[in-house]
């Protein structure tokens, strides 16, 4: 059983798959604790794999996010292989701090402080200041910048000129006031 916060079908508004309809399992609970958290997470209800995969089988797509909170608490790699079994295709989205599943199909990692990870699909930085170089050795496709609750976007879209490795995510989901 896993603790989940919330189920809900959406458009993925950060990131490489930004405008992709899929279904996202919030899990509850994280092992940070970031000043600029912005999702609640904290509650949830005990689901079995199968409940889980009988309330998101009603949605169409298939590209299924395992986000939170820090959904590496909560999956493993039998956890992701069940789903990959029922045919999707696994994206999670995480801080770092623990080992990913080798069955996971896309890595999100957003580090935050503890980052064990060097590498991942895409490396999404929310930008508060940090030194980007710090990032120059970890290994990602993609490494988007974003900002924070979209409060410094013009600050970010500078950085990006002036280091156009980094690409721009914008929270595509609040502009157009989705999930
Ligand atoms: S890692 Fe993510 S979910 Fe956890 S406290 Fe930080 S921003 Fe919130």
């Amino acid at each position: 059983m896993r603790k989940v916060n919330e189920i809900f079908y959406s458009l993925q508004g950060e990131g490489f798959y930004s405008g992709t309809a899929a279904i996202f399992v919030r899990f509850s609970g994280c092992n940070l604790h970031c000043e600029f958290c912005d999702t609640d997470h904290q509650n949830g209800t005990l689901l079995s794999k199968e409940e889980i995969l009988g309330k998101i089988s009603k949605f169409e797509s298939k590209h299924l996010i395992f986000t939170g909170g820090e959904p590496t608490l909560s999956v493993d790699y039998d956890f992701v292989q069940f789903f990959k079994d029922a045919g999707y295709y696994i994206q999670i989205e995480t801080n770092g701090t623990n080992p990913v599943p080798e069955n996971i199909d896309w890595v999100t990692c957003s580090p935050k402080e503890r980052c064990i990870l060097t590498s991942a699909d895409e490396l999404k930085v929310v930008y508060t200041g940090q030194d980007l170089n710090s990032y120059n050795n970890f290994s990602a496709k993609h490494k988007y910048l974003q900002p924070c609750s979209m409060k410094n976007t013009s600050e970010v879209i500078e950085i990006i000129k002036h280091h156009p490795q980094w690409k721009l995510s914008v929270q595509l989901h609040k502009l157009i006031g989705i999930e």
